[in-house]
This record gives C-alpha cells, sequence and structure tokens, in this order.
C-alpha cells in the first residue's frame, strides 16, 4: 500500500508514521485519508517524552492524570466509521486527552468540536493543536456527558471514554442522518455506531474495545 501525502493542512507524512499507517492498513483500515492523517501526525508530540521511543507502536499510552492516549488502531477505526457515509461538516469529540484523535479527526473534516473534562490535559492539547496549525477546532472545557448543546446538531459524535449507558444529551445533539460512535460499558466494553433515523436509533455493534470511563463532571 502506498499512503499518499499532502492535506488540507500541508502537513507531510514521516517515515514512522507511514510505518504505523501500513501496520493499520494490515489490521484492515481502509480508508486512504484516514491512512494518509495517521502517516502526516507527530504522535510523539502528543505523550510524555519518556515514552517517546513508543510512540508509534499500535498500543494505547499513558498521557497523565489517570488518562491514556488512544491505540492508534482505534482512532482510525472510529475515524473510518464517522466518515464511512461521506465527509461529515463537523464533528463532537469527547474526550480531547492527548488532542492526538483530534488532530486526525481535523485533517478528515472542515470543524472540530471537542471537550475535556479536565483542564490541564485540555491546555497542553490545544498549545500541541496550535503548533501543528491547526486552525478548525474549537476546545472546550466541561462535561462530555452534556454534550455541547449550542453548537449542536452534529452530523458526526465521537466518544473516547466509556459511559456505561450512552448519554441522552448525544442522542439528542445528533443531526437526522448522523452517526454517534462510542464505547459502551464497564468491564467489557463494545464500541457501538449508532445512526439517527428521525425519532430511531439503529445500533450496530464493532467489536470489543478497552477505554477509560466516561466521568460526570469537569475539573480543573
Ligand atoms: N482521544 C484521546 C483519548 C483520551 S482518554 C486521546 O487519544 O488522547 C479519554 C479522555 O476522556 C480523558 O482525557 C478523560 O479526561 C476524558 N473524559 C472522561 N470523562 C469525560 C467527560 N465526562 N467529559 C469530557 N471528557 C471526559
Amino acid at each position: 500500500m502506498n499512503v499518499r501525502v499532502g492535506s488540507r493542512t500541508g502537513g507531510k507524512s514521516t517515515r514512522s508514521g507511514e510505518i504505523l499507517a501500513q501496520k493499520l492498513y494490515a489490521e484492515g483500515i481502509v480508508n486512504q485519508q484516514v491512512l494518509q492523517a495517521i502517516a502526516r501526525s507527530p504522535r510523539h508530540v502528543f505523550i510524555p517524552e519518556i515514552l517517546a521511543h513508543k510512540a508509534y507502536d499500535n498500543t494505547a499510552l499513558p498521557i497523565g492524570q489517570g488518562q491514556t492516549i488512544s491505540q492508534p488502531y482505534i482512532v482510525a477505526k472510529m475515524s473510518e466509521l464517522l466518515l464511512a457515509d461521506g465527509t461529515p461538516e463537523s464533528i463532537l469529540e469527547i474526550g480531547t486527552g492527548s488532542g492526538y484523535q483530534t488532530s486526525i479527526l481535523a485533517q478528515l473534516t472542515p470543524k472540530v468540536f471537542s471537550v475535556e473534562r479536565i483542564k490541564s490535559l485540555q491546555f497542553q492539547a490545544k498549545r500541541r493543536l496550535q503548533a501543528m496549525d491547526l486552525h478548525n477546532i474549537s476546545m472546550k472545557h466541561g462535561d462530555g456527558w452534556q454534550g455541547w448543546k449550542s453548537k449542536a446538531p452534529f452530523q458526526a459524535i465521537i466518544v473516547t471514554a466509556a459511559p456505561s449507558d450512552i448519554p441522552k444529551a448525544l442522542l439528542e445533539q445528533l443531526a437526522d442522518g448522523g452517526r454517534l460512535v462510542i464505547p459502551v460499558g464497564e468491564e467489557t466494553q463494545i464500541l457501538k455506531i449508532i445512526t439517527r433515523r428521525g425519532d430511531n436509533y439503529d445500533e450496530r455493534q464493532i467489536e470489543a474495545v478497552r477505554f477509560v470511563p466516561l466521568v460526570p463532571g469537569a475539573v480543573q
């Protein structure tokens, strides 16, 4: 597979990024736009320096505050699911964390809204994304259980922490025909994709996953 270079953001792919994208292709990720975004994203800037040698491994890593940067395969899989019906105009992300998933989404869609409950993580993510010249991202410090009502409806919503049940506010803030990609469960978690059809919500189960919990409330 060739991961082609050249993007809206003008970023260049790196050798380590391309190798990671090729691994993800081998694991079943087929969306070329997603693979290109992975190839171009400097994952090492999103993790503590001491773990830099693991930055392009296909694994989740700790980012402080008991949180993790998601595994690249899962980042790619969730992005691919969001784009399966075409490019959404805007995406709501719950759980900014390191900002890595945000940086991928910002290369795939015109506008990203991202909510994080831990202020210090949000602050660091914002600085990284600005340094990458990604300016189509709006961030909010708050509780993702509530979504982002004033910016709704969203054609696509992605949640990168697992609630025990799907937050009602997120279902309400989904546009008609829109897609919500979300891990659900406690001990055992399943990645789900919900598609809104008027007042009906079609649910499809994708695969077993492991995320940190979606914790109610925001903290400094
Ligand atoms: N996509 C991120 C994943 C970070 S882990 C990355 O790749 O780095 C999940 C994140 O969700 C954590 O940063 C955690 O603080 C955040 N989170 C947990 N509960 C939340 C809530 N209720 N609202 C907003 N963010 C939440």
